[in-house]
């Protein structure tokens, strides 16, 4: 590729970073009728973005996340029918293997209603999925929460971008720097009346001083791609641990119960922050996670034991000890106290990244609140 310099003029946006805030923040400004210029240092995605469970996991979301998550869940159905992206409207099954986690999928259903829970029984559970019956007290079916195939889905949408009026992609083109209504990069300058920073955990390297007032960290994560023979989930699975960490469900009085409890009795789970959850990609193997680590600079080092803790978890949630790993990835996102990070930078520049690991469900959500601000 050349130098970007455009003969058409100014865009109307520019969004730095092509990952799914990114991709939102366009998508929201071709809905507007505005033009706009994506800048991506990588000939394609290859961050948090695809490295996830693609899991909009929308009802476990309290507060302001809760309310972009259902707003976002209505864009992924559309980029499904007009983009090609896989998305499935299977809910999440939450598996409750204790008395505590039961009772917070209770306090859950109280307070969301029928449209967002609805209790299982065990014998319910085992219907929706596979998992072992041996100290099922129960769960829940999340029916709005979806599952988008993570792999593909950040290419399906730049694709379709590149298609609409007004949109030009730049890719393998680093962003060097940006300041008022210019973005500097290192194929030539680009001009705009907004600019938008979408680049992730990398914020910190380009804008240090935003990432630091905000607090932010790197968050790492051990992923694995596991195959079991003959397992078909339609749902995502979540289980206990995902209680003790999803604020509608962390801040019931059953999982602070929970956590108490394995503070003594499964300390190794709260060390790794462990959520234990699993989706099905297309081809029918599970990605199966996670474990957090936070630093600014995280360890280049993945940890065997922590692969192996993630296993022990599947074959006892699954009941199976025929688990084969086929691939073994670390994730990073942005990390910091607040969901998400919004900071005018410049007057023509707004710097956003979502700040906790929700970024699949809530980028189409957050990206139309962040144009109706500019
Ligand atoms: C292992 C894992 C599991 C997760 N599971 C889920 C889940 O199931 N559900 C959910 O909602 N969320 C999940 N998340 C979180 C979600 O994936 C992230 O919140 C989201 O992908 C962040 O999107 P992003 O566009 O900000 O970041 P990224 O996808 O990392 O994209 C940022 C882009 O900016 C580009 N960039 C950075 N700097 C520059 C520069 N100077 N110039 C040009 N381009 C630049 C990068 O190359 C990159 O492509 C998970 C995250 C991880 C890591």
């Amino acid at each position: 590729m050349a130098g970007v310099t455009s003969s058409s003029g100014p865009a109307d946006l520019i969004v730095v970073g092509a990952g799914i805030v990114g991709l939102a923040h366009a998508v929201e400004a071709v809905a507007r009728g505005l033009s706009v210029t994506v800048v991506e240092r990588d000939e394609r995605a290859v961050g948090a973005s695809v490295r996830n469970f693609g899991h909009a996991c929308i009802t476990a979301q309290a507060g302001e996340a809760h309310t972009f998550a259902r707003r976002a869940r209505g864009t992924w159905l559309r980029m499904a029918r007009e983009a090609g992206v896989g998305v499935q409207e299977c809910g999440t099954v939450v598996v409750a293997r204790s008395e505590e986690e039961a009772a917070a999928l209770d306090e859950l259903a109280a307070t969301r209603g029928a449209e967002e829970v609805r209790l299982l029984t065990p014998a319910e559970v085992t219907a929706a999925v596979p998992v072992a019956v041996e100290g099922l007290h129960g769960g829940a079916l999340l029916p709005l929460d979806l599952r988008v195939d993570q792999r593909r889905a950040a290419g399906a949408i730049a694709e379709w971008l590149a298609a609409q009026p007004g949109v030009r992609m730049l890719w393998s083109t680093p962003v060097l720097g940006v300041e008022d209504g210019l973005v500097r990069t290192g194929r030539g300058d680009l001009r705009a009346r907004h600019v938008v920073v979408c680049a992730g955990h990398d914020l910190d390297r380009l804008l240090p001083e935003v990432a630091d007032e905000a607090g932010m960290q790197r968050c790492l994560l051990q992923m694995l791609q596991v195959r079991v023979p003959g397992l078909r989930i339609a749902p995502a699975v979540l289980t206990g641990s995902s209680m003790l960490r999803y604020p509608a469900l962390a801040g019931t009085d059953s999982a602070r119960a929970l956590r108490r409890r394995w503070a003594a009795e499964r300390p190794e789970m709260l060390d790794a922050v462990v959520n234990h959850m699993l989706t099905q990609l297309p081809g029918g193997d599970l990605v199966v996670g996670d474990t957090h680590a936070y630093a600014a600079t995280p360890d280049p080092w993945s940890q065997e034991a922590l692969d192996e803790l993630l296993l022990a978890e599947t074959r006892t949630l699954l009941g199976r000890d025929d688990l084969a790993v086929v691939r073994r990835w670390q994730g990073v996102y942005a990390s910091a106290a607040g969901e998400f990070l919004r900071a005018r930078v410049a007057p023509g520049v707004t710097a956003v990244a979502v700040t906790s690991g929700i970024g699949m469900t809530t980028a189409f959500g957050l990206a139309p609140a962040v144009l109706d601000s500019l």
